[in-house]
Formats: structure tokens, sequence, C-alpha cells
């Protein structure tokens, strides 16, 4: 393991936590800029309905195109956003934007998806959340069932009474709740019970391993479970074939991951709509 006294993983234990230290204080020093200069955007991956194989909505990623750093991965702005307490305004400006991309298309007189936002838990628990949230939706002029919140499973969960009043708030006032990283977290089966989120998604690590037995039933009784609370499943990175169909074969409602499309530019997403007849998968 890591821990191990021997002069050579104490070594590259070491390279690494530099490494790793230096690059967290570089994003640092430019992630103040980058949000007074709005360089943060989303891209939107489509999820698909696994029966008909049509895009159904969208999660929106974010994305940080530094003019210092070049594109930063979200993987390492968005521990340093944490830990300066920044995050939410990560969330707000893609928030905002994915906002900006509705009220265009609706002014055109195009269909709508409902597209997926991340929230991060501290932004979540924040007094102001709901009533800011559906204050911005309205200044757009959006109708609420257009947005989804996708709140990573964490263990904050475990305050289960302020969750669960918050998530009835926001679907009392048309937002619908996600619960993400579903089974890596510290959930217990009771949030579940207890929590009426409309959507839960299966982890990523999940999906790997779906060609092992065991691993394979956990998915399954997942997906039953889900059903029974009437939940949507929704199966995060699905990169083959033959991860697509076992998903659906095991009852999984809906798929998202680069098998079917990786997350795009807002401009790329448009394209592609406009080209509907070309885009569904139904194996
Ligand atoms: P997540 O919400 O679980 O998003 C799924 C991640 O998996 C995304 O990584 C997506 O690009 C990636 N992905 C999707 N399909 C595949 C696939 O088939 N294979 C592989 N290898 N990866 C796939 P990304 O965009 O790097 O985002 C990482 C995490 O950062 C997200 O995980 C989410 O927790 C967080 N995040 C992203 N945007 C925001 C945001 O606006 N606010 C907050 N608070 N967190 C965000
Ligand atoms: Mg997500
Ligand atoms: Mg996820
Ligand atoms: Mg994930």
């Amino acid at each position: 393991s890591a821990l191990k006294v021997t002069g050579t993983v104490i070594k590259n234990f070491n390279m690494s936590l530099i490494e790793s230290v230096e690059q967290e204080m570089n994003v640092l020093a430019h992630f103040a800029r980058g949000l007074k200069n709005s360089e943060f955007f989303p891209m939107l991956q489509p999820k698909v309905n696994l029966m008909t194989g049509e895009i159904e909505s969208f999660e929106a990623l974010a994305r940080w195109n530094s003019t210092d750093l070049g594109v930063v991965s979200p993987t390492l702005f968005i521990p340093v956003a944490e830990n300066t307490g920044n995050i939410y305004k990560v969330d707000l400006e893609i928030f905002k934007k994915v906002l900006l991309w509705q009220k265009q298309r609706h002014d055109a007189g195009l269909k709508l998806y409902q597209v997926s936002i991340n929230i991060s838990p501290s932004h979540f628990y924040n007094p102001a959340f709901v009533e800011s949230s559906i204050a911005l939706i309205e200044s757009y002029k959006v109708d609420p069932k257009f947005i989804k919140f996708e709140i990573t499973e964490s263990v904050e969960l475990e305050n289960v009474i302020r969750a669960k009043k918050i998530i009835d708030e926001l679907q009392q006032l048309g937002i619908e709740t996600s619960i993400d990283d579903f089974g890596v977290g510290y959930s217990s089966l009771s949030y579940l019970q207890e929590l009426p989120f409309k959507e839960i998604k299966i982890d990523k690590s999940f999906v790997d391993n779906l060609a092992n037995p065991r691993m394979n039933a956990v998915i399954k009784t997942i997906i039953q479970l889900s059903d029974n609370l009437n939940m949507v499943s929704v199966a995060e990175g699905i990169e083959t074939e033959e991860q697509h169909l076992e998903l659906k074969r095991l009852g999984c409602q809906v798929g998202q991951g680069y098998y079917y499309y990786k997350p795009m530019l807002i401009e790329q997403i448009n394209e592609l709509l406009n080209q509907q007849l070309k885009t569904s998968f139904s194996k």
C-alpha cells in the first residue's frame, strides 16, 4: 500500500503530492479571474431513452476555458472551487447559461428539453438555494419542469430531514431532483425511502463492472428498487454496446455515456437537434 515505509513508495508519494499541490495553487491563482471573466460554460451530454433510443434530456457539465491555463477539467477546478467556498458561483454560471439556451430555443419556437444542473452539497444546503433558484428560472421565463437538480450522494445527505424539506420545496415549485453517483457514496436504503428524488443515477463504476455476476445482481436490484419507488433509473458512463444491451435488458430506463454521445458544445447540440432523425439508437 502507499503507506508502506519503503524508499520508492515514499518518494513517489511525495512527488505526486507536491505536483498536485502545485497544480492546485496554479488553478487557485487564476480561478477568481476566471469567474470574473465568465470563463465557465456548460457542455451538454444527451441522456437517451433506452426503450426508444431517442434523446430525452441533457446534463450540463461545467468546463473552464481559462485565458491563462487553457481548458481546465472540472475534476481539477471543482475541488478548488469547493475549498474556497466558490462552488456555488460555478453552479450558477452554468445554470444561467443553460437557462439562456432554453430561453433562446423557446423564443425561436423550438422544442425544449429538460437539463440537469449539478449542484454541490454546500450550495444545496444554503438557506437561499430554493428561493434564488426559482427567481433565476422565472427571470428567464423558463418553465421549471425543464430544470432538474443533480445532487451527489454524500455524507451530508445524512441530514435527511433538511434534505427532504429542500427536495419537497423544489418539487412543489416543479423542479425535479436526481441523486447522482448512486452506490459509491454513503447511501443507505433509508435515504431512498424518505427522499422524494425523481431520478437515481447509477454510478459509472457499477456500469464498468456489469459483466461481474455479483455486480450485475446489485445493479438489477437498484433498477427494480427505483421502479418500485417510482423513480427513473439512469445509468452513467455507458461506453459499449454490451453495456447498453445489458442495461436495457435489466429494465434501466435512461442511459448516458460515450457510447451514445460525449458532452458537446451548445452550438453542436443545436445542430444535432436539427438533424434529430439521424440521432436515435434503436438497438
Ligand atoms: P457527474 O455529474 O457524475 O458527471 C459525469 C461525468 O462522467 C462527467 O465528467 C462526464 O463528462 C463523464 N462521462 C460521461 N459519459 C462518460 C463515459 O462514457 N465515459 C467516461 N469515462 N466518462 C463519461 P466531467 O464532465 O469531467 O465532470 C466530473 C464531475 O464534476 C461531475 O460528475 C460532477 O460531479 C462535477 N461537475 C461537473 N459540472 C459541475 C457543475 O456545474 N457544478 C458542480 N457542483 N459539479 C459539477
Ligand atoms: Mg451529474
Ligand atoms: Mg454522476
Ligand atoms: Mg459519476
